[in-house]
Protein backbone atom coordinates (compact mmCIF):
# COMPACT_ATOMS: atom_id res chain seq x y z
CA UNK A 1 0.00 0.00 0.00
CA UNK A 2 0.92 3.33 -0.65
CA UNK A 3 1.95 4.98 2.64
CA UNK A 4 1.46 9.00 1.31
CA UNK A 5 -2.21 8.51 0.05
CA UNK A 6 -3.41 11.32 1.39
CA UNK A 7 -6.98 10.31 1.29
CA UNK A 8 -5.73 7.69 4.32
CA UNK A 9 -7.36 9.44 7.35
CA UNK A 10 -4.88 10.75 9.85
CA UNK A 11 -5.17 10.90 13.81
CA UNK A 12 -3.23 11.24 16.83
CA UNK A 13 -2.45 7.45 16.89
CA UNK A 14 -1.10 7.48 13.01
CA UNK A 15 1.01 10.52 14.08
CA UNK A 16 2.65 8.44 16.59
CA UNK A 17 3.03 5.65 14.15
CA UNK A 18 4.56 7.93 11.37
CA UNK A 19 7.18 8.94 13.92
CA UNK A 20 7.67 5.38 14.65
CA UNK A 21 8.30 4.31 11.21
CA UNK A 22 10.26 7.26 10.73
CA UNK A 23 13.01 6.51 13.29
CA UNK A 24 13.15 2.91 11.90
CA UNK A 25 11.10 1.34 15.38
CA UNK A 26 10.91 -2.12 14.97
CA UNK A 27 12.45 -2.11 12.07
CA UNK A 28 9.71 0.23 10.84
CA UNK A 29 7.59 -2.83 10.71
CA UNK A 30 3.78 -1.99 11.54
CA UNK A 31 2.18 -4.88 13.69
CA UNK A 32 -1.39 -4.20 15.52
CA UNK A 33 -4.19 -6.84 16.96
CA UNK A 34 -7.79 -6.70 17.70
CA UNK A 35 -7.97 -8.49 21.15
CA UNK A 36 -11.63 -9.37 21.75
CA UNK A 37 -12.85 -11.43 24.88
CA UNK A 38 -14.78 -14.10 23.72
CA UNK A 39 -17.29 -13.40 26.31
CA UNK A 40 -20.30 -11.37 24.28
CA UNK A 41 -21.23 -10.89 20.52
CA UNK A 42 -19.11 -8.22 18.72
CA UNK A 43 -20.57 -4.70 18.68
CA UNK A 44 -20.44 -1.53 16.99
CA UNK A 45 -17.60 -0.35 19.44
CA UNK A 46 -15.79 -3.22 18.16
CA UNK A 47 -16.34 -1.96 14.55
CA UNK A 48 -14.42 0.86 15.53
CA UNK A 49 -11.95 -1.06 17.38
CA UNK A 50 -11.77 -3.36 14.14
CA UNK A 51 -11.34 -0.72 11.70
CA UNK A 52 -8.71 0.95 13.13
CA UNK A 53 -6.81 -1.83 14.01
CA UNK A 54 -6.68 -3.38 10.29
CA UNK A 55 -7.33 0.07 8.93
CA UNK A 56 -3.85 0.80 10.19
CA UNK A 57 -2.11 -2.13 9.27
CA UNK A 58 -3.15 -1.79 5.44
CA UNK A 59 -2.03 1.47 5.67
CA UNK A 60 1.19 1.03 6.60
CA UNK A 61 1.59 -2.18 4.92
CA UNK A 62 1.78 -4.31 8.31
CA UNK A 63 0.05 -7.07 9.77
CA UNK A 64 -3.04 -7.06 12.55
CA UNK A 65 -3.51 -10.35 14.11
CA UNK A 66 -7.35 -11.39 15.76
CA UNK A 67 -6.45 -12.67 18.94
CA UNK A 68 -9.14 -14.06 21.50
CA UNK A 69 -8.12 -12.67 24.83
CA UNK A 70 -9.51 -15.54 26.67
CA UNK A 71 -7.60 -15.56 30.06
CA UNK A 72 -10.98 -15.26 32.24
CA UNK A 73 -12.68 -18.72 31.90
CA UNK A 74 -15.72 -16.78 33.79
CA UNK A 75 -18.13 -16.36 30.64
CA UNK A 76 -16.27 -17.26 27.63
CA UNK A 77 -17.58 -19.65 25.14
CA UNK A 78 -16.85 -21.01 21.43
CA UNK A 79 -19.98 -19.32 20.72
CA UNK A 80 -18.39 -16.03 20.94
CA UNK A 81 -15.37 -17.06 19.02
CA UNK A 82 -17.47 -17.98 16.31
CA UNK A 83 -19.58 -14.57 16.77
CA UNK A 84 -16.32 -12.75 16.37
CA UNK A 85 -14.81 -14.64 13.34
CA UNK A 86 -17.79 -14.11 11.56
CA UNK A 87 -18.39 -10.12 11.79
CA UNK A 88 -14.45 -9.50 11.51
CA UNK A 89 -14.81 -11.33 8.29
CA UNK A 90 -18.12 -9.76 7.36
CA UNK A 91 -17.02 -6.60 7.63
CA UNK A 92 -14.20 -6.76 5.51
CA UNK A 93 -11.35 -7.83 7.09
CA UNK A 94 -8.48 -10.21 6.94
CA UNK A 95 -5.88 -11.85 9.46
CA UNK A 96 -5.06 -14.33 6.89
CA UNK A 97 -3.18 -17.63 9.36
CA UNK A 98 -2.82 -14.96 12.44
CA UNK A 99 -5.73 -16.18 14.25
CA UNK A 100 -4.37 -16.41 17.98
CA UNK A 101 -5.57 -17.59 21.54
CA UNK A 102 -4.05 -16.00 24.84
CA UNK A 103 -4.86 -19.40 26.58
CA UNK A 104 -2.23 -20.63 24.07
CA UNK A 105 0.05 -19.11 25.31
CA UNK A 106 -0.53 -20.03 29.20
CA UNK A 107 2.60 -22.37 29.56
CA UNK A 108 4.67 -19.13 28.27
CA UNK A 109 2.99 -16.82 30.46
CA UNK A 110 3.60 -19.14 33.62
CA UNK A 111 7.22 -18.92 32.45
CA UNK A 112 7.80 -15.39 32.58
CA UNK A 113 5.88 -15.73 35.90
CA UNK A 114 8.62 -17.91 37.14
CA UNK A 115 11.42 -15.17 35.88
CA UNK A 116 9.64 -12.66 37.38
CA UNK A 117 9.06 -14.75 40.96
CA UNK A 118 13.12 -15.89 40.96
CA UNK A 119 14.06 -11.61 40.27
CA UNK A 120 12.46 -10.88 43.63
CA UNK A 121 9.92 -9.26 41.24
CA UNK A 122 6.95 -11.14 42.00
CA UNK A 123 5.25 -12.74 45.37
CA UNK A 124 2.32 -15.58 46.57
CA UNK A 125 0.23 -13.10 49.11
CA UNK A 126 -2.42 -14.72 51.68
CA UNK A 127 -4.05 -11.79 51.93
CA UNK A 128 -7.81 -11.95 51.25
CA UNK A 129 -9.76 -10.42 48.26
CA UNK A 130 -10.89 -7.69 51.32
CA UNK A 131 -7.87 -7.02 52.48
CA UNK A 132 -5.77 -6.75 49.92
CA UNK A 133 -8.27 -3.99 48.76
CA UNK A 134 -7.93 -2.65 52.23
CA UNK A 135 -4.03 -3.00 51.89
CA UNK A 136 -4.06 -1.02 48.67
CA UNK A 137 -5.00 2.51 49.83
CA UNK A 138 -6.60 5.00 47.97
CA UNK A 139 -6.09 8.26 45.32
CA UNK A 140 -5.12 10.39 48.52
CA UNK A 141 -3.55 7.67 50.82
CA UNK A 142 -0.49 5.44 49.79
CA UNK A 143 -1.09 1.65 50.20
CA UNK A 144 0.35 -0.70 52.92
CA UNK A 145 2.57 -3.61 52.29
CA UNK A 146 1.59 -7.38 52.46
CA UNK A 147 3.23 -9.10 55.03
CA UNK A 148 3.60 -12.04 52.55
CA UNK A 149 5.87 -9.26 50.81
CA UNK A 150 8.87 -10.35 51.75
CA UNK A 151 8.83 -14.21 51.15
CA UNK A 152 11.73 -15.92 49.96
CA UNK A 153 12.31 -16.72 45.96
CA UNK A 154 12.00 -20.86 47.26
CA UNK A 155 9.17 -20.26 49.08
CA UNK A 156 7.46 -18.09 46.57
CA UNK A 157 8.40 -20.96 43.84
CA UNK A 158 6.92 -23.61 46.23
CA UNK A 159 3.88 -21.89 46.85
CA UNK A 160 3.28 -20.85 42.82
CA UNK A 161 3.73 -24.52 42.04
CA UNK A 162 1.10 -25.52 44.63
CA UNK A 163 -1.08 -23.11 43.51
CA UNK A 164 -0.53 -24.23 39.69
CA UNK A 165 -1.48 -27.89 40.72
CA UNK A 166 -4.34 -27.11 42.92
CA UNK A 167 -3.36 -27.94 46.17
CA UNK A 168 -5.11 -24.50 47.72
CA UNK A 169 -8.29 -23.14 47.41
CA UNK A 170 -10.33 -20.50 45.21
CA UNK A 171 -9.39 -17.26 47.10
CA UNK A 172 -6.99 -18.10 49.47
CA UNK A 173 -3.52 -17.13 47.49
CA UNK A 174 -2.56 -14.91 44.54
CA UNK A 175 0.53 -14.28 42.62
CA UNK A 176 1.14 -10.19 42.81
CA UNK A 177 3.85 -8.31 41.13
CA UNK A 178 6.55 -6.26 43.51
CA UNK A 179 6.47 -2.82 42.34
CA UNK A 180 5.32 0.14 44.72
CA UNK A 181 2.94 0.31 47.55
CA UNK A 182 3.26 3.86 47.87
CA UNK A 183 2.82 4.64 44.00
CA UNK A 184 0.17 7.69 43.04
CA UNK A 185 -0.70 4.91 40.63
CA UNK A 186 -2.82 2.52 42.51
CA UNK A 187 -2.66 0.19 39.57
CA UNK A 188 1.20 -0.13 40.39
CA UNK A 189 0.51 -0.84 43.94
CA UNK A 190 1.36 -4.45 43.60
CA UNK A 191 -1.44 -5.59 41.16
CA UNK A 192 -2.32 -9.26 41.31
CA UNK A 193 -0.75 -11.14 38.38
CA UNK A 194 -2.03 -14.86 38.98
CA UNK A 195 -5.28 -15.92 40.76
CA UNK A 196 -7.04 -19.23 41.47
CA UNK A 197 -9.99 -20.07 39.59
CA UNK A 198 -11.32 -24.04 39.82
CA UNK A 199 -13.42 -23.05 36.94
CA UNK A 200 -12.76 -25.33 33.82
CA UNK A 201 -11.86 -22.97 30.73
CA UNK A 202 -13.58 -23.81 27.28
CA UNK A 203 -10.42 -24.28 25.29
CA UNK A 204 -8.14 -25.52 28.28
CA UNK A 205 -10.85 -27.39 30.02
CA UNK A 206 -9.49 -27.82 33.76
CA UNK A 207 -5.29 -28.10 32.00
CA UNK A 208 -5.52 -24.68 34.30
CA UNK A 209 -6.99 -24.14 37.93
CA UNK A 210 -4.88 -20.26 37.95
CA UNK A 211 -5.36 -17.53 35.60
CA UNK A 212 -3.13 -14.44 34.70
CA UNK A 213 -4.84 -11.17 34.90
CA UNK A 214 -5.14 -9.43 31.48
CA UNK A 215 -2.48 -6.51 32.91
CA UNK A 216 0.22 -9.75 32.84
CA UNK A 217 -1.49 -11.52 30.10
CA UNK A 218 -1.83 -8.78 27.78
CA UNK A 219 1.57 -6.93 27.22
CA UNK A 220 2.92 -10.53 26.92
CA UNK A 221 0.84 -11.70 24.52
CA UNK A 222 1.63 -8.22 22.52
CA UNK A 223 5.34 -9.67 22.68
CA UNK A 224 5.08 -12.80 21.96
CA UNK A 225 2.59 -12.23 18.64
CA UNK A 226 5.70 -9.15 17.75
CA UNK A 227 3.15 -6.53 17.79
CA UNK A 228 4.76 -3.16 17.70
CA UNK A 229 1.63 -0.80 18.06
CA UNK A 230 -1.08 -2.10 20.95
CA UNK A 231 -3.85 0.62 20.43
CA UNK A 232 -7.24 0.01 23.26
CA UNK A 233 -9.56 2.04 24.88
CA UNK A 234 -8.88 5.13 26.91
CA UNK A 235 -9.74 3.37 30.62
CA UNK A 236 -6.10 1.38 30.22
CA UNK A 237 -4.47 5.14 30.31
CA UNK A 238 -3.49 3.97 34.08
CA UNK A 239 -2.58 0.49 33.48
CA UNK A 240 0.13 1.61 30.64
CA UNK A 241 3.20 1.90 33.35
CA UNK A 242 2.19 -1.62 34.66
CA UNK A 243 2.08 -2.86 30.81
CA UNK A 244 5.33 -1.37 30.23
CA UNK A 245 7.09 -2.37 33.92
CA UNK A 246 5.89 -5.83 33.21
CA UNK A 247 8.02 -6.28 29.73
CA UNK A 248 10.77 -3.80 31.34
CA UNK A 249 11.46 -6.93 34.12
CA UNK A 250 11.62 -9.44 31.32
CA UNK A 251 13.76 -7.68 29.38
CA UNK A 252 11.84 -7.71 26.73
CA UNK A 253 13.22 -5.62 23.57
CA UNK A 254 12.06 -3.89 21.78
CA UNK A 255 8.72 -3.25 23.31
CA UNK A 256 5.36 -2.63 21.98
CA UNK A 257 3.97 0.15 22.78
CA UNK A 258 0.42 0.37 24.59
CA UNK A 259 -1.69 3.63 23.23
CA UNK A 260 -5.27 4.54 24.25
CA UNK A 261 -8.12 5.98 22.30
CA UNK A 262 -11.71 7.32 23.03
CA UNK A 263 -13.70 4.58 22.82
CA UNK A 264 -17.24 4.56 20.92
CA UNK A 265 -20.30 5.40 22.90
CA UNK A 266 -23.66 5.74 20.72
CA UNK A 267 -26.37 7.39 21.59
CA UNK A 268 -30.25 5.71 22.03
CA UNK A 269 -27.58 2.46 22.52
CA UNK A 270 -25.70 0.55 25.13
CA UNK A 271 -22.40 -0.96 24.05
CA UNK A 272 -21.15 -2.29 27.45
CA UNK A 273 -20.94 -6.01 27.56
CA UNK A 274 -22.53 -6.59 30.36
CA UNK A 275 -25.39 -4.46 29.39
CA UNK A 276 -25.53 -6.44 26.26
CA UNK A 277 -25.40 -9.45 28.32
CA UNK A 278 -28.61 -8.25 30.79
CA UNK A 279 -30.81 -7.25 27.97
CA UNK A 280 -30.35 -11.28 26.34
CA UNK A 281 -30.60 -12.74 29.62
CA UNK A 282 -33.53 -11.08 30.78
CA UNK A 283 -35.33 -11.80 26.78
CA UNK A 284 -35.68 -8.27 26.91
CA UNK A 285 -34.45 -8.60 22.86
CA UNK A 286 -34.92 -11.77 21.24
CA UNK A 287 -31.32 -12.94 21.50
CA UNK A 288 -27.71 -11.38 20.18
CA UNK A 289 -28.43 -11.19 16.65
CA UNK A 290 -32.16 -9.26 17.63
CA UNK A 291 -31.79 -6.63 15.14
CA UNK A 292 -32.06 -4.07 17.97
CA UNK A 293 -29.29 -5.00 19.29
CA UNK A 294 -26.42 -2.72 18.53
CA UNK A 295 -24.22 -5.83 17.75
CA UNK A 296 -22.75 -6.94 14.50
CA UNK A 297 -24.92 -9.76 14.09
CA UNK A 298 -27.93 -7.63 15.13
CA UNK A 299 -27.27 -5.28 12.69
CA UNK A 300 -26.57 -7.35 9.55
CA UNK A 301 -29.73 -8.87 10.74
CA UNK A 302 -31.40 -5.64 10.52
CA UNK A 303 -29.69 -5.00 7.01
CA UNK A 304 -27.03 -2.59 7.69
CA UNK A 305 -24.34 -3.48 5.34
CA UNK A 306 -20.73 -3.77 6.48
CA UNK A 307 -19.23 -0.54 4.31
CA UNK A 308 -22.19 1.48 5.75
CA UNK A 309 -20.10 0.53 9.21
CA UNK A 310 -16.70 1.17 7.47
CA UNK A 311 -17.70 4.29 6.48
CA UNK A 312 -19.17 5.52 9.87
CA UNK A 313 -16.13 4.06 11.72
CA UNK A 314 -13.83 6.48 9.03
CA UNK A 315 -16.24 9.99 9.91
CA UNK A 316 -16.37 9.25 13.47
CA UNK A 317 -12.56 9.38 13.29
CA UNK A 318 -10.02 8.40 16.51
CA UNK A 319 -9.41 10.97 19.61
CA UNK A 320 -8.83 11.39 23.39
CA UNK A 321 -12.09 12.66 24.34
CA UNK A 322 -14.98 10.29 25.15
CA UNK A 323 -17.92 11.71 23.62
CA UNK A 324 -21.59 10.80 22.61
CA UNK A 325 -22.10 9.68 18.89
CA UNK A 326 -25.22 10.25 17.22
CA UNK A 327 -26.87 7.67 16.12
CA UNK A 328 -28.71 9.48 13.35
CA UNK A 329 -24.68 9.32 12.25
CA UNK A 330 -25.03 6.07 11.50
CA UNK A 331 -28.27 5.55 9.95
CA UNK A 332 -27.40 7.80 7.86
CA UNK A 333 -24.25 5.69 6.30
CA UNK A 334 -26.78 3.08 5.60
CA UNK A 335 -28.88 5.43 4.00
CA UNK A 336 -26.55 6.45 1.94
CA UNK A 337 -25.46 2.99 0.92
CA UNK A 338 -28.51 1.54 0.87
CA UNK A 339 -29.51 4.29 -1.34
CA UNK A 340 -26.99 3.19 -3.98
CA UNK A 341 -27.14 -0.69 -3.62
CA UNK A 342 -31.02 -1.44 -2.83
CA UNK A 343 -33.16 -1.87 -5.59
CA UNK A 344 -36.63 -0.11 -5.26
CA UNK A 345 -39.78 -2.43 -5.01
CA UNK A 346 -43.42 -1.42 -4.09
CA UNK A 347 -44.65 -2.74 -0.92
CA UNK A 348 -47.74 -1.59 1.31
CA UNK A 349 -47.50 -2.03 5.19
CA UNK A 350 -51.05 -1.58 5.95
CA UNK A 351 -53.23 -2.17 3.02
CA UNK A 352 -56.28 -0.08 2.19
CA UNK A 353 -58.21 -1.98 -0.68
CA UNK A 354 -58.56 0.46 -3.78
CA UNK A 355 -61.37 -0.27 -6.62
CA UNK A 356 -60.78 1.21 -9.90
CA UNK A 357 -64.35 1.10 -11.50
CA UNK A 358 -64.07 2.01 -14.69
CA UNK A 359 -61.07 -0.22 -15.17
CA UNK A 360 -61.88 -3.65 -17.10
CA UNK A 361 -62.89 -6.75 -14.64
CA UNK A 362 -60.63 -9.06 -15.93
CA UNK A 363 -57.57 -7.10 -17.51
CA UNK A 364 -54.53 -6.83 -16.52
CA UNK A 365 -51.75 -4.73 -17.53
CA UNK A 366 -47.58 -5.30 -16.73
CA UNK A 367 -45.44 -1.81 -16.18
CA UNK A 368 -41.89 -2.39 -17.34
CA UNK A 369 -40.01 -0.54 -13.79
CA UNK A 370 -36.33 0.06 -13.12
CA UNK A 371 -34.68 -1.16 -9.91
CA UNK A 372 -32.76 1.88 -9.76
CA UNK A 373 -33.56 5.73 -11.09
CA UNK A 374 -29.64 6.17 -11.92
CA UNK A 375 -28.06 2.61 -11.84
CA UNK A 376 -29.42 1.19 -15.14
CA UNK A 377 -27.45 -1.80 -14.95
CA UNK A 378 -30.02 -3.12 -11.79
CA UNK A 379 -32.11 -4.23 -14.65
CA UNK A 380 -35.95 -3.77 -14.17
CA UNK A 381 -39.26 -6.14 -13.68
CA UNK A 382 -42.59 -6.60 -14.55
CA UNK A 383 -45.49 -5.26 -11.82
CA UNK A 384 -48.91 -6.22 -12.55
CA UNK A 385 -51.89 -3.86 -12.73
CA UNK A 386 -55.67 -4.99 -12.31
CA UNK A 387 -58.63 -3.33 -11.19
CA UNK A 388 -58.23 -3.81 -7.77
CA UNK A 389 -54.96 -3.09 -5.80
CA UNK A 390 -53.84 -2.25 -2.38
CA UNK A 391 -52.58 1.66 -1.18
CA UNK A 392 -51.12 2.59 1.99
CA UNK A 393 -53.86 3.36 4.83
CA UNK A 394 -52.62 6.93 5.64
CA UNK A 395 -52.77 7.67 1.44
CA UNK A 396 -56.29 8.21 2.19
CA UNK A 397 -58.32 10.30 4.58
CA UNK A 398 -61.68 10.86 4.44
CA UNK A 399 -61.99 14.74 6.18
CA UNK A 400 -58.28 16.31 5.17
CA UNK A 401 -56.92 18.95 6.30
CA UNK A 402 -55.89 21.29 4.70
CA UNK A 403 -52.25 20.51 3.51
CA UNK A 404 -53.21 16.69 2.52
CA UNK A 405 -52.12 16.48 -0.70
CA UNK A 406 -52.91 12.23 -1.23
CA UNK A 407 -56.10 10.75 -1.83
CA UNK A 408 -59.31 12.08 -0.54
CA UNK A 409 -63.04 11.83 -1.81
CA UNK A 410 -62.81 14.13 -5.24
CA UNK A 411 -59.08 14.11 -5.35
CA UNK A 412 -56.89 12.86 -7.66
CA UNK A 413 -53.37 11.02 -7.42
CA UNK A 414 -50.73 9.12 -9.52
CA UNK A 415 -50.11 5.82 -9.01
CA UNK A 416 -46.40 5.47 -9.05
CA UNK A 417 -45.31 3.80 -12.62
CA UNK A 418 -48.74 4.33 -13.92
CA UNK A 419 -52.26 5.91 -13.98
CA UNK A 420 -54.22 8.87 -12.90
CA UNK A 421 -56.96 7.83 -10.37
CA UNK A 422 -59.89 9.49 -8.81
CA UNK A 423 -61.53 8.81 -5.61
CA UNK A 424 -65.12 8.78 -5.95
CA UNK A 425 -66.99 7.42 -3.36
CA UNK A 426 -65.66 5.17 -0.62
CA UNK A 427 -67.10 1.59 1.53
CA UNK A 428 -67.54 1.84 5.36
CA UNK A 429 -67.38 -0.76 7.64
CA UNK A 430 -71.10 -1.48 8.71
CA UNK A 431 -70.38 -1.46 12.78
CA UNK A 432 -66.98 0.51 13.07
CA UNK A 433 -67.67 3.01 10.20
CA UNK A 434 -64.04 2.71 9.03
CA UNK A 435 -63.34 2.98 5.28
CA UNK A 436 -62.47 -0.33 4.16
CA UNK A 437 -63.12 0.22 0.49
CA UNK A 438 -62.31 3.25 -1.50
CA UNK A 439 -63.74 3.52 -5.04
CA UNK A 440 -61.83 5.51 -7.92
CA UNK A 441 -61.91 5.86 -11.83
CA UNK A 442 -58.67 5.83 -13.66
CA UNK A 443 -57.52 8.31 -16.57
CA UNK A 444 -56.71 5.87 -19.58
CA UNK A 445 -54.80 8.57 -20.95
CA UNK A 446 -52.12 8.80 -18.37
CA UNK A 447 -50.53 6.02 -18.40
CA UNK A 448 -47.41 7.56 -19.11
CA UNK A 449 -47.41 9.15 -15.40
CA UNK A 450 -48.76 12.49 -17.24
CA UNK A 451 -51.79 13.79 -18.55
CA UNK A 452 -52.47 15.30 -22.10
CA UNK A 453 -54.25 18.30 -20.80
CA UNK A 454 -51.24 18.99 -18.95
CA UNK A 455 -53.14 19.39 -15.52
CA UNK A 456 -51.03 18.57 -12.25
CA UNK A 457 -51.37 16.03 -9.40
CA UNK A 458 -50.14 16.61 -5.92
CA UNK A 459 -49.10 13.10 -4.78
CA UNK A 460 -47.72 9.82 -6.34
CA UNK A 461 -48.45 7.50 -4.18
CA UNK A 462 -47.47 3.06 -4.64
CA UNK A 463 -49.80 0.40 -4.86
CA UNK A 464 -49.43 -3.38 -5.29
CA UNK A 465 -52.22 -5.67 -7.32
CA UNK A 466 -54.52 -6.91 -4.68
CA UNK A 467 -54.49 -10.62 -6.65
CA UNK A 468 -50.84 -10.33 -7.85
CA UNK A 469 -49.14 -9.24 -4.55
CA UNK A 470 -47.64 -11.39 -2.23
CA UNK A 471 -48.45 -11.30 1.89
CA UNK A 472 -45.46 -10.77 3.97
CA UNK A 473 -45.06 -9.62 7.77
CA UNK A 474 -42.80 -6.69 8.31
CA UNK A 475 -40.76 -5.50 11.58
CA UNK A 476 -40.43 -2.06 11.89
CA UNK A 477 -37.66 -1.62 13.97
CA UNK A 478 -36.75 1.89 15.72
CA UNK A 479 -34.45 2.85 18.51
CA UNK A 480 -33.74 0.43 21.89
CA UNK A 481 -33.83 3.74 24.09
CA UNK A 482 -36.18 6.50 24.45
CA UNK A 483 -33.71 8.41 25.13
CA UNK A 484 -30.09 9.65 24.04
CA UNK A 485 -27.95 8.44 26.99
CA UNK A 486 -29.65 5.64 29.08
CA UNK A 487 -26.51 5.37 31.17
CA UNK A 488 -26.49 9.16 32.51
CA UNK A 489 -30.22 8.28 34.27
CA UNK A 490 -29.67 7.41 38.18
CA UNK A 491 -32.67 4.88 37.41
CA UNK A 492 -31.55 1.71 35.88
CA UNK A 493 -31.19 2.10 32.24
CA UNK A 494 -33.81 -0.73 31.16
CA UNK A 495 -36.27 1.93 32.29
CA UNK A 496 -35.97 3.63 29.13
CA UNK A 497 -36.37 0.97 26.98
CA UNK A 498 -38.83 2.12 24.13
CA UNK A 499 -42.00 -0.43 23.92
CA UNK A 500 -41.82 1.45 20.65
CA UNK A 501 -39.13 -0.20 19.28
CA UNK A 502 -40.41 -3.03 17.34
CA UNK A 503 -43.97 -2.84 15.69
CA UNK A 504 -44.89 -6.03 13.90
CA UNK A 505 -47.03 -6.04 11.12
CA UNK A 506 -48.79 -9.05 9.32
CA UNK A 507 -51.46 -7.91 6.72
CA UNK A 508 -48.63 -6.66 4.63
CA UNK A 509 -48.40 -7.04 0.49
CA UNK A 510 -45.41 -6.98 -1.38
CA UNK A 511 -45.22 -7.02 -4.87
CA UNK A 512 -44.45 -10.31 -7.08
CA UNK A 513 -41.35 -9.83 -8.27
CA UNK A 514 -40.41 -10.32 -4.08
CA UNK A 515 -40.94 -13.72 -4.59
CA UNK A 516 -37.69 -14.01 -5.47
CA UNK A 517 -36.09 -12.39 -2.61
CA UNK A 518 -33.47 -14.09 -0.37
CA UNK A 519 -32.39 -13.96 3.29
CA UNK A 520 -30.23 -10.95 3.66
CA UNK A 521 -31.56 -9.32 0.45
CA UNK A 522 -31.93 -5.40 0.59
CA UNK A 523 -34.77 -3.28 -1.02
CA UNK A 524 -36.26 -0.07 -1.02
CA UNK A 525 -39.50 -0.54 -0.45
CA UNK A 526 -40.34 3.00 -2.39
CA UNK A 527 -41.79 5.89 0.14
CA UNK A 528 -41.29 3.59 3.22
CA UNK A 529 -37.82 2.93 3.75
CA UNK A 530 -34.89 0.16 3.76
CA UNK A 531 -36.04 -3.19 4.35
CA UNK A 532 -33.73 -6.29 4.68
CA UNK A 533 -34.92 -10.21 4.07
CA UNK A 534 -34.80 -11.41 7.44
CA UNK A 535 -32.13 -14.15 7.79
CA UNK A 536 -33.97 -16.54 10.32
CA UNK A 537 -37.48 -16.49 10.02
CA UNK A 538 -38.54 -15.21 5.99
CA UNK A 539 -38.95 -18.87 3.44
CA UNK A 540 -40.82 -18.21 -0.15
CA UNK A 541 -43.99 -19.13 1.74
CA UNK A 542 -43.75 -16.38 4.30
CA UNK A 543 -41.90 -13.66 3.66
CA UNK A 544 -40.39 -11.12 6.78
CA UNK A 545 -38.68 -7.99 6.13
CA UNK A 546 -36.69 -6.40 8.38
CA UNK A 547 -36.75 -2.45 8.40
CA UNK A 548 -33.33 -1.50 7.99
CA UNK A 549 -34.34 2.21 8.36
CA UNK A 550 -36.50 4.95 7.59
CA UNK A 551 -35.81 7.07 4.20
CA UNK A 552 -35.15 9.83 6.23
CA UNK A 553 -34.42 11.12 9.77
CA UNK A 554 -37.83 11.12 11.48
CA UNK A 555 -35.90 11.18 14.78
CA UNK A 556 -34.27 14.99 13.69
CA UNK A 557 -37.85 16.31 13.56
CA UNK A 558 -38.87 15.34 16.69
CA UNK A 559 -35.68 16.44 18.41
CA UNK A 560 -36.81 20.02 16.52
CA UNK A 561 -39.85 20.09 17.98
CA UNK A 562 -38.02 19.68 21.30
CA UNK A 563 -40.48 16.38 22.64
CA UNK A 564 -37.83 13.88 22.16
CA UNK A 565 -38.39 12.34 25.37
CA UNK A 566 -42.21 12.27 24.82
CA UNK A 567 -42.69 10.73 22.33
P1 LIG B 1 -16.83 -4.10 27.49
O1 LIG B 1 -16.27 -2.88 28.12
O2 LIG B 1 -18.13 -3.93 26.84
O3 LIG B 1 -16.77 -5.30 28.39
P2 LIG B 1 -14.37 -4.70 26.36
O4 LIG B 1 -13.59 -3.51 26.01
O5 LIG B 1 -13.99 -5.41 27.58
O6 LIG B 1 -15.88 -4.39 26.28
P3 LIG B 1 -13.14 -6.53 24.61
O7 LIG B 1 -13.66 -7.77 24.03
O8 LIG B 1 -12.06 -6.62 25.61
O9 LIG B 1 -14.37 -5.75 25.20
O10 LIG B 1 -12.74 -5.53 23.45
C1 LIG B 1 -11.90 -5.86 22.40
C2 LIG B 1 -11.30 -4.62 21.82
O11 LIG B 1 -12.31 -3.75 21.37
C3 LIG B 1 -10.50 -3.88 22.87
O12 LIG B 1 -9.30 -3.46 22.30
C4 LIG B 1 -11.38 -2.73 23.25
O13 LIG B 1 -10.62 -1.64 23.63
C5 LIG B 1 -12.16 -2.48 21.96
N1 LIG B 1 -13.47 -1.91 22.26
C6 LIG B 1 -14.43 -2.43 23.05
N2 LIG B 1 -15.48 -1.60 23.14
C7 LIG B 1 -15.19 -0.54 22.37
C8 LIG B 1 -15.87 0.67 22.04
N3 LIG B 1 -17.08 0.95 22.53
N4 LIG B 1 -15.26 1.54 21.20
C9 LIG B 1 -14.05 1.26 20.71
N5 LIG B 1 -13.35 0.15 20.97
C10 LIG B 1 -13.90 -0.74 21.79
MG1 LIG C 1 -11.94 -6.12 27.88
Amino acid sequence: MDRTNTSSPSDFIRDIINEDVKAGKHQSRVATRFPPEPNGYPHIGHAKSVCLNFGIAAQYGGTCNLRLDDTDPSGESMEYVESIIRDVKWLGFDWQDRLYYASDYYETLYRYALELIRAGKAYICDLSGDEIREYRGTLTQPGKESPYRNRSVEKNLALFEGMRVGEFDEGSRVLRAKIDMASPNVTMRDPIMYRIKKVSHYRTRDGWCIYPMYDFAHCLSDSIEKITHSICTLEFENNRPLYDWFLQELHIDPRPQQIEFARLNLSYTVLRKRQLVELVEKGVVGGWDDPQMPTLSGMRRRGYTPAAIRNFCERIGVSKNDSLIDMALLENCVREDLNDKAPRVMAVLRPLRVVIDNYPQDRVEEFDCAYHPKHTEMGSRKVPFSRVLYIEQEDFLENPPKKFFRLSVGREVRLRYGYFIKCESVVKHPHTGEVIEVHCTYDPETRSGFAPDNRKVDATIHWVSAAHSLPAQARLYDRLFRIADPLSASDDFTTYLDPKSLEVLNACRVEPSLAGASQGNHFQFERLGYFCVDTDNSSAKALVFNRTVTLRDTWAKIAEKGNALKR
